[in-house]
């Protein structure tokens, strides 16, 4: 199980708090309920974002928090996903969503490695559903770890371009991180979003091809057993004294 590593400190530090300890508990029932994948993935961005509103509403906070759309510095930071996650990441690619699969492929060589990711350059880590204005192509199903994302402070503090994240001081979303414990401990599996992207579609892609196989052997009995009728009724035919 690879929790992220925010959540996971999170939660090291209020597991026997009982006000927190029920938020983990209380997803793992739920999620173990609900049976669709991307309604698993759903449920549990929800439930962060409701979190979080009780965080980033508070006027005061806000002031010091610089993040805004086409400040890109946390994506290009090694991020976690679930299984449901990639699922529901693939279903956007499915339909449009446009990725760099060289870039994915390159990314995903360095595994759940967070060492190995952070010595690829700050371009080459761009996660590959950033557009080039700077925004996240799938915002709307991002996924529950980029959710929780933000800084106070200089933005300039938040600058990964050198070798991984920087000493940014990351707004405490401690809820929302026990809520995300609880969605990492129901996964299949999980890790780094482009490890689980690329064998996830890998995966798929020899299902296809096993699909593809079936249906071709299903095409060349069909045309057999054509042929053997074709054969049978001309034979009947020599047979016929009547023609
Ligand atoms: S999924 Fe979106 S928000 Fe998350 S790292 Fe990628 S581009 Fe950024």
């Amino acid at each position: 199980m690879n929790v992220p590593a925010i959540a996971k400190s999170t939660f090291e530090l209020l597991k026997n708090q009982p006000e927190f300890s029920s938020i983990t508990q209380t997803i793992i029932k739920s999620l173990k309920k609900i049976k669709n994948n991307f309604e698993k993935a759903r449920f549990i961005h929800n439930v962060v974002d409701e979190y979080n509103k009780e965080v980033f509403s508070h006027p005061l906070l806000m002031e010091f928090v610089p993040c805004k759309s086409g400040c890109s510095a946390c994506c290009h930071t090694q991020v976690s996903v679930t299984t449901e996650e990639a699922e529901l990441l693939i279903h956007h690619i499915d339909n449009g969503v446009d990725i760099n699969y060289e870039l994915l492929s390159l990314q995903s060589e360095a595994q759940n490695n967070a060492e190995n990711y952070y010595k690829l350059s700050y371009q080459e880590r761009a996660c590959v559903f950033l557009s080039e204005k700077g925004a996240c192509k799938v915002y709307k199903d991002r996924p529950s770890v980029c959710r929780t994302n933000a800084v106070i402070g200089e933005a300039s503090q938040c600058a990964t371009n050198t070798s991984g994240p920087g000493p940014q001081r990351l707004v405490k979303t401690s809820k929302a991180d026990m809520a995300i414990v609880g969605a990492y401990c129901v996964t299949a599996e999980s890790g780094a979003l482009p490890y689980m992207l690329a064998k996830l579609l890998k995966e798929r892609n020899q299902l296809e091809n096993i699909n593809a196989l079936q249906s071709l052997v299903n095409k060349l009995k069909n045309k057999k057993s054509e042929s053997n009728n074709r054969l049978n009724n001309s034979k009947n035919v020599f047979k016929d004294p009547q023609i």
